[in-house]
Order: structure tokens, then C-alpha cells, then sequence
């Protein structure tokens, strides 16, 4: 009987395998035709979803299971953890229909031909030169440009008035968000002084959208065509996972900073963005940071905030969208990132934690590439949405910062005591201006910079308007002169860290400081070089016990815990 039981078990195990197999080997298929897979991963056969988010690009949870994206690498990494999992081929064939000239574009009921896309955007630019700047933000892997236009009052010039930022696509295959980013540029500039809400937000923003980030990824089959579309780049890597992340450090996903990403973080760095979304497909939510965290775990100080920009934006669209839309995820309609699933590598949690900005990660349209004849209802489903979300720039607080005997401009740091953390205290552009959307409240909030005398000041903002601070700081003879450090600059998460400790930098400019380690009974435990440069720097902490640390660099001391 035994023997019997065995050599059915054995039999058994070896169809599944041959099964299996067939299935694998189809997989494979697919990744040499396309350089990326669809797979489908029974949730009942997953005993450690962080350990398979660590290999391959998790999407979202479809019914029963969890879609994922592979390469041929992560692929063959998946396999060995022997999880049972299935290819994911989407049913019938959809209609994505192109438009290959820009009149074909007019009704909005068509997706661009790269060429159609690149030419739209000039033709914004040339057609309202006194509001809108076409910027390129650089270069995809394929050489792709990566567009961004830039609507203001004064488009050519930087002037003190919020930055704001709209990305669609970092994910080739979600494409609802290109075609609506480019009817709401279209909407914009042509109701200025028409409209007072256009008129408004170009008066007081300076509004930054690019329709596509991931241009490599949406023309995959060819320049005239998005129905093969990927949803990574040309070297089959998720965009998305590729930012240095608040609690992985850098390179989070194991591969190099690609292209795309080097360009958005150069371009992120030199424009100091306060409020950004990034538009994806495949779900309807709002996602806001953070998404390396779970709410329980650690939730951003504007937790608040981030709330009721979410539910602004989901009561704007009642009126005008179906009942049903926004709730696959959600009741509310909006989330919070890590207690949706947990993503590290993202552009959200990159954009709010190191650039020290505000971005919630807007997932539209259930269908990931939808069907061309859907695209006017979004539009009038989404486009009071979009149109709100911005308006979040005209709140908050803003002012200029000035050194008080020579009226230079000065970067400095702005906290808001009692509410801020080393993840959300903002700093003043050179040129002085900042800008720190917040709920209405009143607020302590204190401006300081090394060399000068800390000001603080009661401020109370309300819900419909922004309010300005322009702070003069008062240089302090005593202290030590600046000798190449503004340790202001400096940050270091996560507190308490497990592996690794991060120090983080806002400084731009290139200088070593030395840096030591030394635990609570004062023995150092190491030290080393930073180049301040480098927008992050990881300190491998694994042999260090339990406890806690402080960490000198330069002039400037922190306290933290390892767990
Ligand atoms: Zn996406």
C-alpha cells in the first residue's frame, strides 16, 4: 500500500512538474519575444510576500492572486523559491486606436504616435510662448526624450510662486494618464483668462507635466504603436523600483540607476518641486507615502494633509464619475501606500522623503491601457480631479527668506515644531523662497541656518488661502564661521534602523566629511569619508548590538537606534 502510495505521489508530482514546466517554459517565451512576463501567484501559495517583492516587480492583488512582472533575471530568481504560479494573459483585444497626425488628437479619443506626442508638446509651446516652456528633462535608454512643459506666467524664468509637478507613465503599459496629462496642458492654456480656476493655478504655480516617463516602455513594439506596451524600460527594469528608498538605501531593486531615473532625479533636484503626482493604471486609488512604511509602522508627519488632499480630490469627481469608480481598492478611494503593499524603490517615497516634496501616487483607470473609447469619459470622470489636486498649491505657507543686514537670499531650514520630522522639514530655494503646503492650523514654526540666529515664529493657516512669511534671519558674529558644511543639510533615517543607518543630503556641492560612529560607551565603532555630493550615503550596521549610537559628522551630532 505504501509502495503503491509512493509510486502514485511520485507519479502525481511528476505530471504537476511536467505541467509546471510547460507553463515555465512559456513564461520564458514570453520574456525572449518581450523582455518582460505577466505572472499570476495564488495568494494561498505565498508564505513571505516581501520575500518575492524583493525579486520581482510586484503589481497589484488580482481576486485570488498577486500579479507580478519578471525579466529573465528575476525570473530564474523567482523559481528557485519553488512557488507555484501561472502565466496572466489578458482576455480579448482592445482598441488603442493611434493618432498618427495631430488632428487625429482633436477629439481626444485616440492615443499618440511618438512622433504625434513629441510634436503636441512643441506646438503647446510655440503656440502659447508666454506661458508655457517645453523642457527636457533628458533621455530615455532608446534615446527617447523625456518631455516636460512648463506652464507659469513667466515660463522662462524661475520666480516665487510653488512648483508642482503631474507625471504620467513610468510604467509603459498604463497609458490613461499620457492622454489625460495632455488634455489637462490643453485645458489649462487655452481657458487662461477664460476660466478663473485656469487662470488661478497658472497665476499662482508654476505647473510642470510630463505626459510620459517611460517612452522606451509605451512605444515598445514601435514608434507608432502602444499596443505591446511594457512596463519596464528597454533594459526590462521597473522605473518604479528604482529610486533610492527611505528604508532600503540606495539601489533598492539591485539594479544601477537607469537612464530614466538619473534624469528625473537631476531634473527633480534642480527644481524644487512641492506637490507632485505620479499617474499610473491598473487600479483605481490614491496612493499617498508612505509606501516603504505601513501606517502602523510609520506614517509621514502630513499624514493629515495627505488624507484630505486625497478626499478632496475623490469628492471632486462625485459628481461627474460613476459611483463605482475608485472603489477597487478601497471604500474611501485613497490609501495608504505601504498598507495597500509595500514598495520600496518607488518615485513617490524618493520624491517625498530625499527632495523633500509632497507626492501621492494616483492609480486612475482599472484597465492598465485603456480602451480608446473610454478616453473622453475619464477625462470628464478624472479632469475635476486633476484640476483639484492642483489647487492644493494656492494653500499652505510661503515666503522668502533674506539675511536681514544685506538682504542676500538665504537657504535655510523651516520646521514646524512639534509636527516635523527628519522626513518632511523643508528648506528655502537659493533664492530664498519656500513654500510648505499643510493642513489649516495654527502653527510654531522655525526658521534656522548655521551662522545665523534661529527665528521662530505663531503662524495660523487656513483652508482657503496661502500665507506669507517673508523672514528676515539675523547672522550671529559668535558663532563659528561655516567651514564647509551645512549640516543642515544633513539627515539620517531610518532611526531605529536595523541594517543599515542612511545619511542623506540636501547639500549639492562636492566635499568629503568625516564621519564617526561611537556607542553609548563612547567607543567608536567606525567611521569614514562622505562625499556630500552624493544624494545618499549607507553605513552597514549588521555587527552592531543592539542600542544605541551617535553618529558625528563634521560638526553636527545624531542619536540613533539599532534595533
Ligand atoms: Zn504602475
Amino acid at each position: 500500500m505504501k509502495k503503491f502510495l509512493l509510486f502514485f505521489l511520485c507519479f502525481f508530482s511528476a505530471s504537476l512538474l511536467l505541467a509546471q514546466n510547460n507553463g515555465i517554459e512559456e513564461i520564458r517565451k514570453v520574456i525572449i519575444e518581450r523582455g518582460e512576463a505577466k505572472i499570476l501567484i495564488p495568494k494561498n501559495s505565498i508564505s513571505d510576500i516581501q520575500a518575492i517583492a524583493n525579486i520581482i516587480s510586484l503589481d497589484y492583488p488580482q481576486g485570488d492572486s498577486w500579479l507580478g512582472y519578471v525579466n529573465k533575471k528575476q525570473y530564474e530568481s523567482f523559481l528557485k523559491l519553488g512557488i507555484k504560479h501561472s502565466i496572466y494573459i489578458e482576455n480579448g483585444t482592445k482598441a488603442l486606436t493611434m493618432a498618427s497626425t495631430m488632428a487625429q488628437m482633436s477629439n481626444w479619443d485616440s492615443y499618440p504616435t511618438y512622433s504625434v506626442y513629441d510634436s503636441m508638446m512643441r506646438r503647446f509651446a510655440s503656440t502659447y510662448p508666454s506661458l508655457c516652456k517645453l523642457d527636457t528633462i533628458g533621455f530615455s535608454v532608446n534615446n527617447k526624450l523625456l518631455l516636460c512643459l512648463k506652464i507659469s506666467t513667466n515660463p522662462l524664468i524661475d520666480i516665487n510662486k510653488p512648483k508642482f509637478l503631474y507625471t504620467s507613465t513610468i510604467h509603459g503599459d498604463e497609458i490613461t494618464g499620457a492622454v489625460l496629462l495632455l488634455r489637462l496642458v490643453d485645458w489649462l492654456l487655452s481657458n487662461y483668462g477664460v476660466n478663473p480656476r485656469a487662470t488661478n493655478i497658472i497665476n499662482n504655480t508654476q505647473v510642470y507635466i510630463n505626459p510620459i516617463a517611460n517612452p522606451d516602455g509605451m512605444y515598445k513594439p514601435n514608434n507608432n504603436s502602444v499596443s505591446g506596451a511594457t512596463r519596464y524600460n528597454s533594459n526590462y527594469i521597473d522605473l518604479n523600483r528604482n529610486f533610492p528608498d527611505p528604508v532600503m538605501g540606495a539601489h533598492p531593486d539591485g539594479e544601477s540607476y537607469q537612464r530614466e531615473t538619473l534624469a528625473f532625479m537631476a531634473y527633480a533636484n534642480s527644481n524644487n518641486f512641492s506637490i507632485s503626482a505620479n499617474l499610473h493604471g491598473g487600479a483605481e486609488v490614491l496612493n499617498y507615502p508612505w509606501d516603504c512604511y505601513t501606517s502602523s509602522s510609520l506614517s509621514h508627519p502630513d499624514n493629515q494633509w495627505f488624507k484630505s488632499i486625497c478626499k478632496q480630490f475623490i469628492d471632486s469627481i462625485l459628481s461627474s464619475a460613476p459611483s463605482s469608480l475608485f472603489k477597487d481598492v478601497s471604500s474611501t478611494g485613497y490609501t495608504n501606500g505601504g498598507d495597500w503593499y509595500v514598495v520600496y524603490g518607488g518615485r513617490q517615497d524618493y520624491q517625498t522623503f530625499f527632495n523633500r516634496g509632497r507626492e501621492v501616487t494616483m492609480e486612475i483607470s482599472s484597465e492598465k491601457s485603456l480602451s480608446t473609447s473610454y478616453l473622453n469619459n475619464y477625462w470628464n470622470y478624472l479632469g475635476r480631479g486633476l484640476i483639484t489636486y492642483l489647487e492644493n498649491c494656492q494653500k499652505g505657507i510661503q515666503g522668502i527668506i533674506l539675511d536681514s543686514a544685506t538682504m542676500k537670499p538665504l537657504k535655510a531650514k523651516i520646521m514646524i515644531n512639534s509636527h516635523d520630522d527628519n522626513s518632511s522639514f523643508i528648506y528655502s530655494n537659493s533664492n530664498g523662497y519656500y513654500y510648505r503646503p499643510i493642513a489649516p492650523n495654527s502653527y510654531s514654526i522655525t526658521y534656522s541656518l548655521e551662522g545665523y540666529y534661529s527665528k521662530t515664529i505663531n503662524a495660523t493657516i487656513n483652508s482657503s488661502s496661502i500665507l506669507t512669511k517673508d523672514i528676515h534671519l539675523v547672522k550671529n558674529s559668535n558663532s563659528l564661521n561655516r567651514v564647509n558644511s551645512n549640516s543642515n543639510d544633513i539627515a539620517i533615517f531610518p532611526n531605529p534602523c536595523n541594517d543599515i543607518i542612511n545619511i542623506v543630503n540636501s547639500d549639492k556641492q562636492n566635499y568629503s566629511l568625516l564621519y564617526s560612529v561611537f556607542n553609548s560607551q563612547g567607543h567608536k565603532v567606525c567611521s569614514g569619508n562622505i562625499i556630500m555630493g552624493c544624494n545618499l550615503v549607507s553605513i552597514d550596521c549588521s555587527r552592531f548590538n543592539p542600542g544605541l549610537y551617535i553618529i558625528n559628522i563634521g560638526a553636527k551630532s545624531f542619536k540613533f537606534i539599532k534595533k
